[in-house]
């Protein structure tokens, strides 16, 4: 598999930057992460805006404009002739020395990064997926806003190990204020009395495209869809619930804090949501 490193190829044994690069010093940089499916790479633009939005909110200058950028993405999945593919964007500030000072750094790194993805295995998505609440909160959007994509992702990988170590995949965290935000990796959505619900991006969420997507699909489907406020309680006395990110696609949750979501099985209009994703994408 070949990396892309600023334009140019390299196998994966030479793809190397310095460790001087602010992005490994201080986790000072911006990513994405996109899917191809079939040959399609899915909402690329969405994608590639969010990017640039994340590296303009951290004031980082991407060196190439948002359509080249495009035009290297699909290229790389060329170079390594991949039509099912997991991408990795990656902008690091660049090499400076070992001081915070951002303006100090030389030209941003942009990498690209193909991969085999490794989804949840496919019985969970038959089954449904169990979660916890975690102590850890999600980052306070006056810090560090978690609609920035950034390279810093403790607050989730501490999040995550809450889960791990609670025996479950992904976790719910909440904001500040003890409102639902989002999962780890995945946006969260219930379904209430034939309603879909999910937490709004002010509670502190990375706004996802494959929520947008979802939120898209289902007013489609003519169900009424709102973002809104949750709570734990909210989570516990749902009909339905579910996850969305470009990893994970959509995924039914079946257990919440070791409560069953309704009936304990994967919801109904969760399994039409599923289907019309998958066709969407092309599957
Ligand atoms: N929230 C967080 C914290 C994430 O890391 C992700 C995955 N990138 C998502 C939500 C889902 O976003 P998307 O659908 O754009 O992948």
């Amino acid at each position: 598999m070949k990396i892309y490193i600023n334009g140019d190829y390299f196998e994966k044994e030479d793809a190397k930057i310095s460790v001087y690069d602010h992005g490994l010093l201080y986790g000072d940089g911006v990513f994405e992460g996109i899917r191809a499916y079939n040959g399609k790479i899915f909402k690329l633009r969405e994608h590639v805006e969010r990017l640039y939005e994340s590296a303009k909110a951290i004031h980082l200058r991407v060196p190439i404009p948002l359509e080249q950028m495009e035009k290297d993405i699909r290229a790389t999945l060329k170079v390594n002739q991949l039509a099912n593919a997991y991408i990795r964007v990656i902008i690091t500030r660049g090499v400076g020395n070992l001081g915070l000072n951002p303006f100090t750094c030389g030209t941003p790194q942009v990498i690209i990064i193909n991969d085999l993805i490794s989804l949840y295995p496919e019985d969970l998505y038959e089954k449904g997926l169990e979660i916890v609440t975690v102590a850890t909160r999600r980052n306070l959007s006056e810090s560090l806003s978690p609609r920035v994509k950034s390279l810093n992702y403790l607050n989730n990988i501490l999040a995550k190990i809450e889960g791990l170590n609670a025996g479950c995949e992904e976790a719910i965290m909440l904001n500040s204020y003890g409102m639902v935000a989002e999962c780890t990796g995945d946006n969260i959505f219930i379904v209430k009395n034939g309603e879909v619900l999910t937490p709004a991006s002010s509670m502190g969420i990375l706004e996802g495209v494959t929520r947008n997507v979802v939120i898209e699909i289902a007013r489609r489907l003519g169900y009424k869809v709102k973002e809104t406020t949750l709570t734990r309680h909210d989570l516990f006395v749902a009909d339905e619930c579910f996850l969305t990110g470009t990893a994970a696609e959509v995924i039914p949750v079946i257990k919440i804090d070791g409560r069953p979501v309704s009936d304990g099985k994967p919801g109904k209009i969760t399994r039409k949501l599923i289907k019309e994703f998958r066709t969407l994408a092309g599957l």
